[in-house]
């Protein structure tokens, strides 16, 4: 499905590349209605040099950069990548990721996670930095990009991120089928 788009100057483009995995980042910004439509402003600034394809908070989705073009969100990861920005910290424990907003940001998430799959037949497995190094495909986490290939130390989403439940509700929206998913993301 189609999501606004606010585009991102930092970009590698691409006439086309194989996306392999998709990385879950935190945005670090407060949990609020319009965080992802700040971000992706953050993106769009010609100062901030980083970027992701997706921003999402509880509310909306924002794409800044497109699939084909490889976005700068997690260096030593980003050539066979598709990064997508959550709306929280990874300093949030299992509290932080169990209240309204944040289970509402990862249903969006997972929405899109699953659409990526299907769009890329990527597997909805959790990969760590070892699976990474093998060139694996699946979903992982900036923390385990920053593991794998030491081009950077940030840990997010952040050890309390609640894996087991976002990939299952990954897999859930797979199982739906495309125009199911596509139907109950209008409501
Ligand atoms: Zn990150």
């Amino acid at each position: 499905m189609a999501y606004p788009f606010i585009a991102s100057p930092h970009v590698t483009r691409t006439t086309g590349r194989a996306v392999d995995v998709v990385v879950v980042h935190t945005m670090e910004a407060p949990e609020r209605a319009d965080t992802a439509e700040a971000v992706a402003r953050w993106f769009a600034r010609a100062d901030s040099r980083v970027s992701a394809h997706y921003c999402v908070d509880a509310d909306s989705i924002v794409q800044c950069v497109h699939e084909d073009d490889i976005a700068w969100h997690a260096r030593g990861g980003n050539e066979r990548s598709i990064g997508i920005e959550l709306a929280g910290y990874a300093g949030q424990g299992p509290r932080g990721w169990d209240d309204d907003y944040s289970w509402s940001v990862l249903e969006r998430s997972a929405i899109l996670t699953a659409e990526i799959c299907r769009r890329h037949d990527i597997p909805a497995r959790r990969l760590r930095a070892p699976d990474l190094r093998m060139r694996r495909r699946g979903v992982t986490g900036h923390a385990d990009v920053s593991e794998a290939f030491r081009r950077t130390d940030h840990w997010d989403p952040g050890p309390a991120f609640p894996w087991r439940r976002f990939l299952r509700l990954v897999r859930m929206r797979l199982a739906l089928g495309g125009d199911v998913v596509e139907r109950s993301t209008q409501a």
